[in-house]
């Protein structure tokens, strides 16, 4: 894995010694010796993950880190601070300012490049989302980096432990801030995650029934465990398995004596990010869907259609069943924006778009081809059953005004439907849309407000 590093120490040796132990792992290291040189070199620098030296001069580590993560262009890079305080209230302030891990000094080299890898692994997978999602983002949604800085709120959690006065004691921590549930199987375990929507799972390492790692990584391959977060508990020393669960992608852990309050700002900082993970995915998913609908009416688009067309004529090859293809225009359109403005045209555009939708099948793919210009295709229906659905669709165009916002209330619209069928194995969806064309031609020059099928 090759990751770019951000080495912060006001000491030369510090400095050079982590540089050297990361360069000789292929790492990429990029050094600054205060917390302002760090905040000036980050955002050029953009690094995977920074190592943060807590007692520094001036600006010190904890404000260094708590202006990375202010800073919605750094708030999603990993902060290790690299300390030789131990005290647990120094870990919980490291946390509140928005670190993700710790390393005492001197720092051990595996314990390094553990922490270093299993956060560098995780950011990989949230940058992946965060650059898909920026399309969206420029599309005017919500800005998820602002969740990044925000109260975590309460979440719902799973613990899975098998020591009753353990699970009684975490509940303590919890309770009063977040929604707790406890299981102590391993089975059971599996079952509540595949059915419950959680924000937090707590594996403890330690419990005596079954191989905790083994149940994490099925978690993990779990649809409903996935996107969940895990935070494991292990006894103080046990090196080995903690080593094994950051390398399966458990996002944090903790180490027995648990300090209640380290507790809480860990689990705090897991429901930041997976909210922040959450948004993001919806995001793009969001402009997934933008990408292939039209705006305005919220039909599918042209690029849609063109796709699935394709998709459907391959599926008419194998079944042998008929396709056919409807275009729709309405008649002198241009004349509602000249008399009436754009906007009212796009109200038009707008019913003309419910009236379709309503009188189709469920099956049949409706979009919005381009201006006024309007596709249907209808899978499994042959032309006489398509003539029979674009007429009763022109009536009902026809016999039923449209209501606008402006005098005189209501507009009589009329549309042309010209329809194509499939034609079989030589035919292209190409030559479809053709023919289709050229009966809506037909149907424009012989009067418009009329249906006309291709001959073929
Ligand atoms: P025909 O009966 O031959 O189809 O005449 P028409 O006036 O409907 O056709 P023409 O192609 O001359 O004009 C289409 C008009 O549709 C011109 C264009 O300004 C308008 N138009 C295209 N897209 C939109 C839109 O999104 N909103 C609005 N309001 N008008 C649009
Ligand atoms: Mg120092
Ligand atoms: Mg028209």
């Amino acid at each position: 894995m090759s990751a770019r590093v951000l080495v912060v120490d006001d000491i030369l040796s510090n400095v050079k010694l982590l540089e050297a132990r990361l360069t000789a792992e292929y790492f990429e290291v990029v050094t600054a010796y205060s917390g302002a040189e760090a905040l000036a070199k980050i955002e050029d620098a953009q690094p995977d993950i920074v190592l943060l030296d807590v007692m520094m001069p001036g600006m010190d580590g904890f404000e260094c880190c708590r202006r990375i993560k202010a800073n919605p262009n750094t708030a999603h890079i990993p902060v290790v601070m690299v300390t030789a305080l131990d005290q647990s209230s120094d870990r919980v302030a490291g946390i509140e300012a928005g670190a993700d891990d710790f390393l005492t000094k001197p720092v051990d080299e595996a314990a390094l490049f553990s922490r270093v890898r299993s956060l560098v692994r995780l950011k990989m997978m949230t940058d992946e989302l965060r650059m898909r999602e920026s399309t969206g983002q420029s599309m005017g949604l919500l800005d998820p980096t602002s969740i990044l800085t925000s109260a975590a709120g309460s979440g719902r959690i799973l613990i899975i432990e098998d020591r009753a006065d353990s699970i009684a004691w975490m509940n303590g921590a919890l309770e009063p801030e977040h929604e707790v549930s406890a299981v102590d199987t391993f089975e059971e375990a599996l079952v509540r995650v595949r059915g419950g929507d959680y924000d937090l799972i707590i594996v403890s390492l330690g419990v005596r029934g079954f191989d905790g790692l083994r149940l994490c990584s099925q978690l993990r391959s779990l649809p409903q465990g996935r996107h969940v977060p895990i935070l494991v508990i292990v006894s103080d020393g046990d090196r080995r398995k903690l080593n094994q669960a950051l390398e399966m992608g458990v996002n944090d852990y903790l180490t027995r004596p648990i300090d209640k309050n380290e507790l809480v700002a860990r689990v705090r900082t897991q429901l930041r990010k997976k909210r922040y993970a959450d948004h993001l995915r919806h995001n793009v998913q969001l402009s997934l869907e933008m990408a292939i609908t039209d705006q305005l009416t919220g039909l599918h688009n042209r690029r849609y259609m063109s796709r699935h067309l394709d998709n459907l004529i391959a599926q008419a090859k194998t079944t042998g069943r008929p396709l056919a293809f409807l275009i729709l225009d309405i008649d002198f359109f241009k004349a509602v924006n000249d008399t009436y403005g754009h906007d009212v045209g796009d109200e038009v555009l707008r019913e003309f778009a419910k009236r379709i939708s309503a009188n189709i099948r469920g099956i049949d793919l409706a979009c919005r081809y381009g201006g006024e210009e309007f596709v249907v295709v209808m899978p499994d229906t042959d032309v006489a059953f398509a003539y029979t659905v674009a007429e009763r669709l022109r009536q009902y165009i026809e016999t039923t005004p449209v209501e606008i916002s402006c005098a005189p209330d209501v507009l009589n619209v009329t549309v042309s439907i010209g329809i194509a069928k499939w034609d079989g194995d030589t035919d292209s969806a190409e030559a479809l849309l053709h023919r289709a064309d050229q009966a809506l031609y037909s149907a424009k020059r012989t009067g418009r407000n009329k249906v006309v099928a291709d001959a073929a």
